[in-house]
């Protein structure tokens, strides 16, 4: 079915984007209040093969902030500058359970944040990776998009400030993990590298292809370029299988059944591994931080397509 451009799959996607989008549920994180207009009704599906075929409808290239998205590519990144042990020394691969800005188990478990998937857990692997100069880090990590998308990717300075300015929580957490030695150096810059590589901007597309670079072990399917070691890309899906979605992700894998990762800025990557890269973007969120929209959608894509990783074929 995914083998060649099939007229089914457009269809498919055409009637998920009518039948959700009067979907008028949730709400809507604005990282810059009084600045950027977000429409509720902004939504786009889209798919991207592993032998490189395009599926998308709707607003697909909308730009919208990846946010937590983020955290998956920065961890392959300080799996590269580090290697397993070292990076599983500092980050562990737990499941916590809470909400994806909770501090309570660095608090619990003095040793290590439980996953890299979490605010704890991904401020630690921000600080992990390796650079001469705060530019040099920030650098390092727009090329890595970079590969992982086809095109050059910037930040929305705006949004950085904006959420350094009120994200008390997350320097909370930053203090508390450098006072456990999870981190260490400057809670300013390793803060601040964190936010901005959450305030990327992306879209839709862009999403797919990130996915479908992760279902095809590391290579985008459309430039041919490796974007990551693929000895590291179990650890990628691993994680997010177990906890990409934070405090939904045991439904998650229950009912879809396949890798994803979300953010507040109402994108979802999912991944069917060595089938396709799938990319949800609708920014009403519900209580956890998930989009609305594109939890329904990827769960009637999974049952559509029988996607789930332990269906049998
Ligand atoms: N920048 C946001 C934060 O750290 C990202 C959160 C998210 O997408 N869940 O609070």
């Amino acid at each position: 079915l995914f083998s060649s451009q099939s007229p089914s799959i457009t269809n498919f996607l055409d009637y998920l984007y009518e039948k959700y989008l009067p979907l008028d549920e949730g709400n809507i994180y604005v990282s810059e209040p009084d600045i950027v207009e977000i429409d509720p009704n902004w939504f786009s599906i889209c798919i991207v093969t592993t032998d490189g075929q395009f599926y998308g409808v709707g607003d697909v290239e909308q730009s919208f902030l990846i946010q937590s998205i983020s955290k998956v590519f920065a961890y392959g990144l300080a799996l590269e500058d580090h290697g397993r042990d070292y990076v599983l020394k500092t980050v562990d691969v737990e499941p916590t359970g809470d909400a994806y800005n909770s501090i309570i188990k660095v608090e619990e478990n003095s040793k290590r944040p439980y996953n890299a998937m979490v605010n704890t857990g991904a401020i630690a692997i921000t600080n992990l990776i390796k650079g001469k100069s705060p530019a040099h880090k920030l650098n390092r990590i727009l090329k890595m998009y970079q590969q992982y998308i086809g095109h050059p990717v910037y930040v929305d300075t705006g949004a950085v400030v904006s959420e350094q300015t009120k994200g008390d929580r997350n320097w909370a957490i930053s203090y508390l993990l450098r006072n456990f030695g999870m981190i260490s150096g400057d809670i300013k810059e390793t803060l601040q590298l964190y936010l901005q590589q959450c305030s990327v901007i992306i879209d839709c597309r862009d999403l797919a292809i990130m996915a479908a670079t992760l279902a095809n072990n590391g290579r985008n399917p459309m430039t041919g370029k490796q974007a990551i070691d693929p000895d590291y890309i179990k650890d990628l899906l691993s994680v997010m299988f177990t906890c990409g979605m934070y405090d939904f992700a045991g439904e998650w894998a229950y009912k879809v059944g396949f890798p994803a990762k979300s953010g507040v800025g109402g994108g979802i990557l999912a991944v069917v591994p060595g089938v396709m890269g799938i990319g949800v973007f609708s920014p009403p969120l519900d209580k956890r931080g998930n989009s609305i929209r594109g939890i329904k959608v990827c769960e009637e894509l999974s049952h559509h397509f029988r996607l789930h990783i332990f269906e049998p074929m």
